[in-house]
């Protein structure tokens, strides 16, 4: 089996961070980038405009900020593989990562597979429906969009991501509604009491999303209360999921210590897992800040912690 200095597994920007600080240091990564797992280059393959990542005035689209960070990445001479790591081992030194293909030990491993949006099957909002055509799983990613201009928005959820992106959405809607299954926010008190005195933001409670109809783009919801089984048609403009994540660590399992959560646990202010030589960086271990910018400040961290680490085993000069 042939063996790398540094494997990163994940190609969204805490992966590729990663590997550009990796790269620069020598380490020769290996950068598994995934295939079927997920679209390589992560969440912000799948939005549109950015505009809050430091360096671009104008904004840049999210596709093509991850297409230029893979280019630096392999400027500095990374490998990326277009293969899902189906597993890891880790109880024995060197590790070894099975990818779809390819079989890889590594002195060192840093896993960025990031986290997936959680949504709801509900006819309508599918991929070849009104999935990214009014329906969309991240306010802050898609929020500014025209479509979304001076209409009425209706945010899924009940917790701090629902009531983040209803308050943040409000900037651009003509009212927004948060419709939750429940009688309660699941919401910390601070931002569940600022979602609930905002002019504009209404909760929907005990309510749930049945469907979503439209032309070319989202027209109206179908909500139901769920307490009276009553349903009611209304007009919208666009549906925001923000019911969760679910962090890519399935195949960790049983190999590195988790939260109760799932996300991957690392020891405070670091990058470092429950196995030593193996680093976390992004959502895959960030349920808090979960920003392409955080994500990259953390892949970065990750690779001099594992620059540092190698050069402590004695496994580089
Ligand atoms: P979350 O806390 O897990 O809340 C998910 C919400 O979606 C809950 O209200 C839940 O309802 C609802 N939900 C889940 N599955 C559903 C389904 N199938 N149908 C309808 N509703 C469903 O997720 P989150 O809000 O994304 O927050 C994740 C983490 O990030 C939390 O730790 C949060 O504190 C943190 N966060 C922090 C900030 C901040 O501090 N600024 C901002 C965003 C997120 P129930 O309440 O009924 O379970």
């Amino acid at each position: 089996m042939e063996k790398r200095k540094l494997v990163i597994i994940g190609s969204g920007p805490a992966g590729y961070t990663a590997a550009i600080y990796a790269a620069r240091a020598n380490l020769e990564p290996l950068l598994f980038e995934g295939f079927y797992s997920g679209t390589a280059g992560g969440q912000l393959m799948t939005t549109t405009d950015v505009e809050n990542f430091p360096g671009f005035p104008e904004g840049i689209l999210g596709p093509e900020l991850m297409i230029l960070c893979r280019k630096q990445a392999q400027r500095f001479g990374t490998e990326v593989l277009t293969e899902d790591v189906t597993s890891v081992a880790l109880s024995s030194h060197p590790f070894k990562v099975f990818g779809s293909k390819t079989e890889i030990l590594a002195d060192a491993l840093i896993i960025a597979t990031g986290a997936t949006a959680k949504v709801l099957d509900v006819e309508g909002t599918r991929e070849g429906e009104f999935w990214q055509k009014g329906v969309t799983a991240c306010a802050i990613c898609d929020g500014a969009a025209p479509i979304f201009r001076n209409k009425d928005l209706y945010v899924i959820g009940g917790g701090d991501s629902a009531c983040e992106e209803g308050i943040f959405l409000t900037k651009y809607a003509s009212k927004v509604y948060i419709v939750h299954r429940r009688d309660e926010l699941r919401a910390s008190k601070i931002l569940a009491e600022r979602a609930l005195k905002h002019p504009k933001i209404e909760v929907l409670w005990d309510h749930a999303l049945t469907k979503v109809e439209g032309e070319n783009v989202v027209g109206s919801v179908i909500l139901k209360n769920v307490k009276t089984e009553e349903e009611q048609k209304r007009p919208a403009g666009g549906v925001f999921f923000a019911i969760g994540f679910n962090p890519n660590t399935k195949f960790l399992e049983g190999q590195l210590e988790l939260e109760e959560n799932k996300y991957l646990r690392v020891k405070p202010g670091s990058s470092k897992t429950s196995v030593e030589g193996v680093f976390a960086a992004g959502d895959v271990h960030d349920h808090v800040y979960r920003q392409a910018v955080t994500a990259a400040g953390r892949g970065c961290m990750a690779a001099l912690d594992a620059e540092r680490w190698l050069s402590s085993q004695g496994l580089i000069d």
